[in-house]
């Protein structure tokens, strides 16, 4: 008999452990037993797939640089990855702002649901704003000062620091390139090796995604808010939401355009890698399934991948950005204020910058969005307002976050022809072995 394809399998997953934990919560000891029996294994998946993130992008990025020969190439890449970026993250505010000024969700909130949400979230809001506060004190070089690792060892023992090691695959992927070929040819076949080891590993991980999603909705189901709080927040999150499928639209359109791929050819390509993105919230902990899902079914030569893909994780967030200038505006008109022009286009800068510096976890955006709160000056302690739906827009905004860095990688591969067919036709048969 065929095998059902992974992205059903992972849906059935997710279905199943919603419907469990609905039917868990109506018995007495049932949401106790899916803390302490059913959530540990969703935790022990999303280390898993953190586990290979650091090992991977060594790998591959050292593999991937070395592989390109010649330094130009690797700065014209580096060129039009950034470029194609930054313009994705533009487009993504616009968009919230276009969306959040025509349908207008804070007027709908009143008085008395303002001020028990900022009562209920004061105290989760303020822990959320004493961090922002760290990154608001750090000078104007600082982003490029952390770019820099004085030791790989304690970059690389830290998720955190993707970017540190990042910064010293490249930098130790030029040194091969620049040393005789002699000497670099079992430095090179050692990272081949190590890499492939790695891929294998994300192979066997995957196998056990549908087990770990359904632990991981069935945990957020049971432990989710009352729906009370969902519905006075409705409009909010409904404006985020029709905002992130603007984005996935835009998406496709960009990649049939530029390399001419079809949107059915793209989203069965990526759909596993958005499922779990959309399970862990996490683009740091999905990037082993993007890169993975990318190179093998999407046709992204490594060389591409292994680079734009880790970059695209930690500074490309459309997602967020898009979220951070919704939320920022709603919060604005909860609190009866008006937003000029001028304010809203100081938006579009902060939530661009603010979500190349969210980290690649849950709840990160969050975080930042404090600051773009502060630089539009809109009350912060307004945070505690949208606390309750920010879960589930969380794991909505990281499949935008996800889809975004497989788009661009697309384009960048295209545009220095490094885009070919796909190495898995059917697009499910590397787990079934
Ligand atoms: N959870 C998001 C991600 O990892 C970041 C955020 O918006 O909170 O992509």
């Amino acid at each position: 008999m065929k095998k059902l394809a992974l992205h059903w399998q992972i849906l059935i997953g997710m279905v199943a452990g919603v419907v469990f934990a609905l039917i868990m919560a109506n018995i007495d000891w049932g949401k106790t037993f899916i803390v302490n029996w059913i959530k540990p294994f969703g935790t022990i998946f999303i280390n898993l797939l953190k586990l290979i993130a650091v090992p991977l992008i060594l790998a591959s990025l050292i593999k991937g640089v070395s592989d390109l020969k010649d330094i130009s190439k690797l700065s014209q890449m580096g060129g039009r990855t950034i470029i194609t970026y930054l313009i994705t993250t533009v487009v993504a505010v616009s968009i919230g702002l276009a969306i959040v000024n025509i349908i207008q969700p804070g007027y709908s909130i009143t008085e008395d649901t303002r001020n028990e949400l900022v009562e209920s979230y004061k105290g989760d809001a303020d822990s959320r704003i004493a961090q922002a506060e760290e990154q608001k004190n750090a000078g104007p070089l600082k982003a490029l000062e952390d770019l820099v690792p004085s030791n790989i060892f304690k970059a690389a023992s830290d998720n955190g620091n993707m970017l540190q090691v990042i910064f010293f695959a490249i930098f130790f992927g030029i040194g091969l390139i620049l040393i005789p070929e002699n000497t670099a040819k079992p430095v090179k076949q050692f990272f081949d090796g190590f890499n492939e080891v790695i891929l294998k590993l994300i192979d066997l991980i995957m196998l056990a995604a549908p087990y770990g999603v359904f632990a991981l909705l069935a945990a957020l189901i049971v432990e989710s808010p009352s729906a009370d709080l969902f519905l006075a927040l409705a409009w909010y999150a409904i404006c985020v939401v029709i905002g992130l499928i603007l984005m996935i639209f835009f998406y496709l359109l960009i990649v049939w355009i530029f390399t001419k791929k079809s949107p059915k050819f793209f989203m069965n390509g990526m759909s596993p890698a958005q499922l779990l993105a959309f399970s862990t919230s996490s683009s740091a902990a999905t990037l082993p399934v993007t890169m993975e899902r990318v190179e093998e079914h999407l046709g992204v030569e490594e060389e591409v991948t292994s680079f734009v893909l880790p970059i695209g994780a930690t500074i490309n967030m459309d997602g967020t950005s898009l979220y951070q200038a919704v939320a920022a505006v709603f919060i604005a008109q909860a609190f009866g204020m008006h937003l000029d022009l001028a304010t809203q286009l100081g938006i579009v800068a902060t939530a661009t910058l603010a979500s190349i510096g969210s980290a690649a976890v849950p709840g990160a955006g969050m975080v930042m969005l404090v600051i773009v709160l502060a630089q539009a000056g809109i009350p912060e302690a307004g945070l505690a307002l949208i606390f309750a739906v920010d879960r589930p827009l969380d794991m909505c905004r990281t499949v935008v976050n996800v889809t975004g860095d497989a788009s661009v990688s697309m384009i960048v591969a295209k545009s220095v022809g490094k885009l070919g067919e796909p190495k898995v036709k059917n697009w499910d048969d590397n787990y079934q072995h």
